[in-house]
């Protein structure tokens, strides 16, 4: 179906069209006509599935012409960045209207966002903290909102953000149109959602648990002493345009970026202790390429429209299943294919398994050819009559990427 027969305002067709989007996606099928009925809704699509103009350009199109009586759409973002890449997207669909937006979030002044605010801005994207000061301020009021979108609510509330976002709440008047978009829904959520939402209709088409087919992905298993050597090496031996590699923590993230620069890569570095312009430059010097390598935390690269990754390199195993999904959904967008690989040492074993399980897939084991090993034990399990504890999945080993790739015997199920 097209996108002119899903109801929306004609401006907004325009903005559409203007933006090169031919047809609509999945969640935008489903999600534009709930929206336009006035409906609250529930979505746990993640993000690459287009879920920004699946609510937006609904909630754009029921806006009408500006007006100047206050913020009439309110959209929490969990973080800086996708709070910016939420609004510049709300202001690219609303181009052929006199609607307003803004964005507001900290780690910036005051000075530009009040400004923004006394102008009267019909749609605000925020982060919960600095809406918070600016409400606590009185440089804004929530009393106009129509509606609500809590965005990538459970990476708020692993933030610690559910008070703040409570607070908030409370504010809009209860009359109102509520969406919620999580990629999981964890109890607290559950409970958001009774709280706030009113009878909503739940939409799963974007939960995505399978990666891309386009990506091909593999595990390079490493003893804990060799990971910075393996990384470097898969970067020399790679041919590569754009690299993200991820980290558990902000500090192992200083500490590769700065491994990395050593070894003469362009790096740049982005997690939520960096200040709001260390992060721009951050974003802006990757995307431009004057980094070819972007060090990043989990929580800093959620959702980041980041195109055009050639390789995304797990230097630590994801936590949540899920975040594996997030991370090597970077490469292979939009039927290019991209490579993923994930370094694993012995103590990843049960998260591996269970990101397994979580894309009923097993994932390939591969040792890097030529590269001195000091553990080979790692690769041991693959003969027969090992011992079990080592390193799952491994049958026979096969070349691929230059490297030899230890085959799993069997698919899992
Ligand atoms: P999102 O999931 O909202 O972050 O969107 C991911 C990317 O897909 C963004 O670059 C959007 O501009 C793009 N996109 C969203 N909807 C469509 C569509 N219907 N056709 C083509 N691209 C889209």
């Amino acid at each position: 179906m097209a996108f002119s027969k899903l109801g929306l305002a004609p401006a907004i067709l325009e903005g559409v069209k203007a933006m090169g989007y031919i047809d609509p996606t999945p969640i935008q099928l489903r999600a534009i006509p709930l929206v336009l009925s006035g409906k609250d809704v529930i979505g746990s699509a993640q993000t690459g599935t287009g879920k920004t103009a699946a609510f937006g350009l609904p909630i754009l199109s029921k806006l009408g012409q500006h007006n100047s009586t206050g913020a009439r759409v309110l959209i929490l973002e969990p973080t800086r960045e996708l709070a910016a890449q939420v609004e510049t997207a709300f202001h690219d669909f609303a181009r052929f209207t006199n609607l307003k937006t803004t964005v507001v979030f900290g780690g910036v002044g005051y000075g530009k966002q009040n400004d923004e605010l006394k102008a009267g801005a019909d749609v605000v994207v925020a982060t919960p903290g600095r809406l918070l000061d600016h409400l606590e301020q009185g440089t804004l009021r929530l009393d106009k909102v129509e509606f609500l979108v809590l965005d990538e609510a459970d990476r708020m509330l692993d933030m610690g953000f559910l008070p703040d976002v409570r607070r908030i709440v409370e504010k809009c008047p209860r009359a109102r149109h509520t969406s919620l978009f999580s990629a999981t829904v964890p109890p607290q959520i559950e409970t958001l959602i009774q709280w706030a939402m009113h009878n909503p209709e739940t939409i799963e088409i974007g939960a995505r648990r399978t990666p891309a087919e386009t990506v091909k992905h593999v595990i390079y298993p490493v003893s804990d002493t060799q990971k910075t050597d393996l990384l470097l090496e898969l970067l020399k031996r790679v041919n590569y345009n754009s690299v993200l590699v991820f980290c558990r923590t902000k500090h192992g993230a200083d500490r590769v970026a700065g491994l990395l620069k050593r070894a003469n890569h362009a790096v740049a570095v982005l997690h939520s202790n960096r200040t709001q312009k260390e992060r721009e430059q951050a974003l802006q010097g990757f995307r431009e390429g004057k980094y070819e390598v972007l060090v990043a935390t989990d929580i800093a690269a959620r959702g980041l429209d980041i195109a055009d990754v050639s390789h995304v390199v797990n230097y630590d195993v994801p936590q949540h299943p899920e975040d594996y999904i997030h991370r090597i959904g970077r490469t292979g967008r939009a039927e290019a294919t991209g490579d993923a690989f994930t370094i694993m040492i012995a103590e990843d074993a049960p998260h591996v398994y269970a990101i397994e399980r979580f894309i009923s897939q097993t994932i390939p084991r591969v040792k890097l050819e030529n590269f001195n090993y000091t553990y080979t034990a790692l690769f041991e399990e693959s003969k027969p009559g090992a011992k079990p504890g080592g390193f799952p999945g491994k049958a026979r080993a096969v070349r691929v990427h230059g490297g030899y790739h230890f085959g799993p015997a069997k698919r899992r199920r």
